[in-house]
């Protein structure tokens, strides 16, 4: 993106970023989803990565958050509470341990404890100040420098401890002591308090966090002792000599706080990855809400020297589970042609992440719907996935239009073979009954063994793969995503690998095989190979499709029936496949995609100049195919109908009706031995 362009952006992302925040702390609604949310702060956070010039004070990357409320006693934090920025992926990682590295000067001092991994519990960061071992003043985070007092409701909380006690002569308890860690509530409690509200016929809370959040400001502590929170600790302010992280964690154990079994330090980004998976995965088994991970340089020296940037640590982050929400960019709609006609619109999507998977396309499901979104072309859009089903888009965020956004129509024939499109309640649909039919057997054909032969792709695929919206077209097959096929069902994670690494592979391919895929009427591999025989002596070799367009766009009618094979009949019907613009459409799009075309492999040398051949029956000693390409290699020609033209009908045994058609017109018949002495 152009700087311009970006500052346009980074401008509209903050407005829109305040305007969802400022609804939800103060007007108390939540317009859009934390991760929605999330993925808005995301793009904002790469693009001032990108333009660090651009950053402003007031940017919410800036900031930590929430203003503390006038009920309670104002506490300034000795030291700040900071939070971590977000990381959403691998790349993000990396890109954060490089920053990080840069700043320092210096690799990391790697060892088998360099990393500690901790579980990033969905709940409330709380400070506790502990006097003489007994807790005098807790606090929230606030705006990271003056939180709230809250220290007669966290007291109500069980797993805080009153008191602490030495119970390691490693860890002596100093006469002061700063701990911080997370209240929360268990998804247990929040399921009974939800109940109890709902039979109270009172405010049903969102998620576990909301109600931790509004437990811990309540003036009246009874409520919150009724609310059963939980808590971890995790973090200790000031030096008891520890060197690591780690030793926080079993220091404050050693006190008597309660701290998360499951946090490990590890030694490289490969076993982060593996801890991070391995929660998304197993997350539910957890009794309390975790939205990712924290990873902290567990080396104390080089994590106070990485300093702070913004709000946040350079030497750790939070390294989030992929959300099932995410916004991005509506690129274009298609349209895909279901099996009786009806059209369903489908969005193109920027690539974005929703629920560990990298997806380009989501559903639209009819013209009423992006009515009803208000979606134009070049939006900003929340897409949602729930489940394993194809994503949809569930909102637009119509405060990120530039103007240049465009209104999509439904066209008025359709894109297919021309006809056109009626209306049909919600539905739009091909006039022509046998369209989405026709163009399914057209795409099985496409696949198949003599065309392009992308093994795995039969036609129960192809049509999954239509009905999902997630090709309209054959040239469409080569823009498919991993992601976009791991979200069908029956599709584990390797085939879909499988299937676009096979897809990719056969982008190459011969000039006779491509044009038998075009699916041209009466063209099939015989003439396939006559008219590439034709294109590559007039032209030499080509590569791309569309020089077989402006070839064959320019040859007249007459001219192909000089082709041997191709009558009248022939001649027309590739005329007119080569006169038709949707088809040039088409030829360009596969252009685009970068099919590239093979020649055959070179004649050896004339012997079978002009010399026609029929074969019928079956050889011995070969294929039928085989014998078609010794035949083509000398410079003969194969061809499928006996006529006057016809040298030689090749008979093998249990030969055909050509047999007979040779008799009767005086065309010379010979066997397998004569056969093979002419091809030596
Ligand atoms: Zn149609």
């Amino acid at each position: 993106m152009e700087k311009t362009q970006a500052k346009k952006r980074i401008e509209q992302l903050k407005k829109s970023i305040n305007h969802y925040r400022y609804a939800y702390h103060v007007l108390d609604k939540s317009l859009i989803s934390d991760e929605a949310l999330d993925s808005l702060k995301k793009e904002l956070f790469d693009l001032e990565q990108q333009f660090p010039d651009l950053v402003t004070s007031d940017s919410p990357t800036q900031r930590i958050g929430g203003k503390p409320l006038k009920e309670f006693k104002k506490v300034h934090h000795e030291a700040p509470m900071i939070s971590f920025n977000d990381a959403f992926s691998r790349e993000d990682m990396r890109a954060w341990l490089t920053r990080l590295e840069n700043y320092l000067g210096r690799p990391l001092r790697y060892t088998d404890k360099t990393f500690y991994c901790e579980l990033k519990i969905d709940g409330l960061a709380i400070e506790f100040i502990y006097e003489n071992s007994v807790l005098v003043q807790c606090s929230t985070r606030g705006n990271g420098f003056i939180g709230e007092d809250i220290t007669q409701n966290i007291k109500t909380v069980e797993a805080v401890p009153l008191r602490l006690k030495e119970t390691d002569k490693k860890y002596k308890l100093p006469s002061r002591l700063i701990v911080r860690g997370e209240v929360f509530l268990s998804k247990k409690e929040f399921e009974r308090i939800n109940k109890e509200q709902e039979a109270k016929g009172a405010k049903v809370y969102a998620n576990p966090r909301n109600i931790a959040a509004g437990s811990v400001r309540q003036l009246d502590p009874k409520v919150i002792a009724s609310r059963k929170l939980d808590s971890f600790q995790y973090d200790i302010i000031g030096d008891l000599g520890q060197q690591y992280h780690e030793n926080e964690h079993e220091a404050l154990k050693s006190f008597g706080c309660k701290i998360n079994p499951h946090n490990k330090a590890v030694a490289s980004l490969e076993d982060i990855f593996e801890f991070h998976d391995y929660w998304a995965k197993n997350r539910e088994e957890l009794d309390y809400e975790i939205d990712g991970i924290v990873v902290i340089i567990n080396d104390n020296r080089e994590y106070k020297e990485g300093g702070v940037i913004g709000k946040a640590p350079r030497a750790g982050i939070a390294f989030k589970f992929s959300p099932r929400e995410a916004t991005t960019i509506i690129e274009g709609i298609k349209l895909q042609i279901g099996r009786t006609g009806v059209l369903t619109p489908v969005a193109e999507l920027r690539s974005v992440e929703v629920g560990g998977i990298t997806i380009s396309h989501a559903t639209l499901h009819n013209y009423d719907e992006i009515q009803r979104l208000g979606l134009k072309i070049g939006d900003t859009v929340v897409v949602s996935r729930a489940g394993d089903v194809i994503p949809q888009v569930t909102k637009v965020l119509k405060e990120l239009r530039t103007g240049k956004e465009k209104d999509f129509k439904m066209p008025s024939v359709c894109s297919v073979d021309g006809s056109k499109v009626i209306k049909d309640g919600v539905a739009y649909r091909c006039s022509n009954k046998n369209c989405g039919a026709r163009q399914r057997e057209y795409l099985y054909h496409f696949v198949s063994k003599g065309a392009f032969d992308i093994d795995g792709m039969g036609p129960k695929i192809i049509d999954r793969f239509l009905d999902e919206g997630l090709i309209g077209d054959a040239a469409d097959i080569f823009s498919l995503k991993e992601g976009d096929i791991k979200l069908l069902e029956r599709f584990g994670e390797k085939s879909a690998e499988n299937i676009v690494e096979e897809i990719q592979l056969k982008k190459k391919i011969l000039l006779p095989r491509f044009i038998y895929s075009l699916g041209i009427i009466h063209v099939g591999e015989e003439t396939a190979i006559l008219l590439s025989d034709r294109l590559q002596k007039e032209k030499g070799k080509v590569s791309a499709p569309a020089e077989v367009w402006n070839f064959l766009n320019h040859i007249s009618i007459n001219e192909l029936q000089e082709i041997p094979d191709v009558g009248p009949k022939v001649a027309v019907s590739i005329y007119n496949y080569f006169h038709d613009t949707r088809h040039h459409d088409l030829i360009n799009k596969f252009n685009k995609a970068g099919i590239l075309l093979e020649m055959p492999p070179k004649i050896k040398n004339e012997k079978l100049k002009n010399k026609i051949f029929v074969l019928t029956g079956s050889l011995k000693s070969m294929s039928r195919s085989d014998a078609k390409e010794k035949i083509r290699l000398l410079g003969g020609e194969a061809t499928e109908s006996v006529s006057k033209k016809t040298s030689y009908v090749v008979a093998g045994s249990d030969p055909g009706s050509k047999l007979a058609q040779a008799n009767k017109l005086g065309v010379k018949v010979i066997g397998e031995k004569d056969f093979i002495k002419l091809l030596d």
